[in-house]
């Protein structure tokens, strides 16, 4: 059989997004052997060999299947030798001059991943479940190429369980270089106390405390959005008289303050959960979250977190960055 070998490098937003478990895939359903690796660069490069009419059904695939979060810029193909390799695996990473440009930005969590955390599964309750889907990685990467040694995740080596869902080419954690779950992650704490940390948070910001809620990406001050005083107290703690607080709310909490379009909803549900400026609803919050305005900002939950708070609250949450403008990320 007439076999040919091709070298592809492929440019974009590439890294952190499932893109060399979707190469192993495609390669693996036209039988082609090879590689793919994550470049310095920030671009991906692959190598595959096979039957030449696979190669070209390759090709076709890598441009019009591959996963939504990738941007690809461009792909440049090259013939080279063939050398009779067999399989198809996915390499160590080529070190390279390094780019921050094409870090993805963090991804809201996925329902798969929510469906994890809420249901039977080794997952069922651990606040920062993720997967090649979502999950942090603006604010995990460190530097590329994307690969757990260069993220924070490093200090949390992976369990037995956690391994072999990685190493699993048809799991959807295959790759996924922010996997953890309760027995090998990262774990919370309230207070330094060894309740139950997202109870104690929650009934803190039911009894009108202010919380501070430390999550991979970052951390944010919180509280109860429709109580007045602790919103006032918020005001007065952070020395922001005046500059409207930003919400978050649950899907089934948001229509109760605010007005939102269809548009509003799409912006609001997509991967990056922007905070989306809507309209308030008149009475529905205290006059101390937006002083003056009849609009609020708003965004709906993104992490394990943020679920597994909002499991266990019926109201918004002022959630305002704990960030000092010009200072590094907490
Ligand atoms: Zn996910
Ligand atoms: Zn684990």
């Amino acid at each position: 059989m007439e076999r040919e070998r091709r070298r592809l490098i492929v440019t974009g937003v590439v890294q952190g997004v499932g893109f060399r478990p979707f190469v192993y895939r495609i390669a693996h359903a036209h039988g082609l052997a090879g590689s793919v690796c994550n470049r310095g660069d920030a671009g991906v490069e692959i190598e595959i060999e096979g039957d030449p009419q696979e190669i070209e059904g390759f090709l076709t695939d890598l441009r019009e299947k591959h996963p939504p979060l990738a941007r690809i810029g461009a792909i440049s193909v090259e013939e080279i030798p063939p050398t009779g390799e067999a399989g198809f695996r996915i390499v160590p990473s080529k070190d390279g001059a390094g780019s921050a440009g094409a870090i993805p930005p963090d991804i809201a969590i996925c329902d798969e991943c929510i469906a994890d955390i809420f249901g039977d599964t080794r997952y069922r309750g651990y606040w920062a479940t993720s997967c090649t889907n979502c999950g942090p990685r603006f604010t995990v990467i460190e530097s590329l190429p994307y690969d757990r040694p260069r993220t924070s995740m490093r200090d949390f080596p992976m369990c037995a369980d956690c391994r072999a869902e990685y190493t699993d080419p048809l799991d959807r954690r295959y790759h996924a270089q922010t996997i953890a779950c309760p027995r090998c992650g990262p774990r919370l704490t309230f207070d330094g106390t060894d309740d139950d940390p997202i109870a104690c948070a929650a009934a803190a910001l039911k009894s009108g405390e202010i919380v501070a809620i430390k999550g991979i990406g970052g951390t944010h001050i919180a509280c109860d959005a429709t109580n007045a005083d602790a919103v006032t107290e918020l005001r007065a703690r952070l020395g922001r008289p005046g500059q409207p607080f930003a919400l978050m709310a649950t899907e089934e909490i948001l229509p109760r303050i605010a007005e939102v379009t269809e548009e509003e909803w799409a912006l609001l549900r997509s991967p990056r959960r922007p905070i989306v400026v809507l309209r308030q609803r008149p009475g529905a919050l205290p006059e101390q979250v937006a002083p003056g305005l009849h609009t609020v900002g708003v965004m709906l939950p993104y992490s394990g977190l943020h679920h597994l708070l909002f499991a266990q609250l019926e109201t918004p949450l002022v959630m305002t960055s704990a960030n000092r403008p010009g200072s590094p990320m907490l």
